[in-house]
């Protein structure tokens, strides 16, 4: 399992907005720890900084859903892009471009 710090600030962002990405938001809904997963998101969103009681809960959940590295240049995928990411089946912005001028 790969270490979250909920501390940096792309991350905080990424998952303050999870909610209004629709493929992100039915990920959310479909884990089994949604009620917990939507309460940390909502706080996000509220105070800025996430809640202890649910670091373990949504680290599991990014753990299941972010790619680890991009699937067409294996370089990491910054949290600004990662929603996006999720959506296309683990690209990063660039080689998302790179396909669609292909
Ligand atoms: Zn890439």
């Amino acid at each position: 399992m790969r270490n979250f710090d909920f501390t940096d600030e792309d991350l905080l962002a990424f998952i303050g907005s999870m909610d209004e990405n629709q493929a992100l938001k039915e990920l959310l809904e479909q884990s089994d720890s949604a009620d917990v997963l939507r309460q940390a998101v909502e706080f996000v969103r509220n105070f800025d900084s996430f809640p202890a009681e649910a670091e373990g809960v949504m680290t599991e959940f990014l753990d299941d859903i972010c790619p680890e590295q991009c699937e067409g240049c294996c370089g990491n995928i910054p949290w600004s892009e990662m929603a996006e990411a999720i959506s296309n089946g683990g690209y990063c912005g660039h080689c998302q471009h790179r396909m669609e001028a292909e």
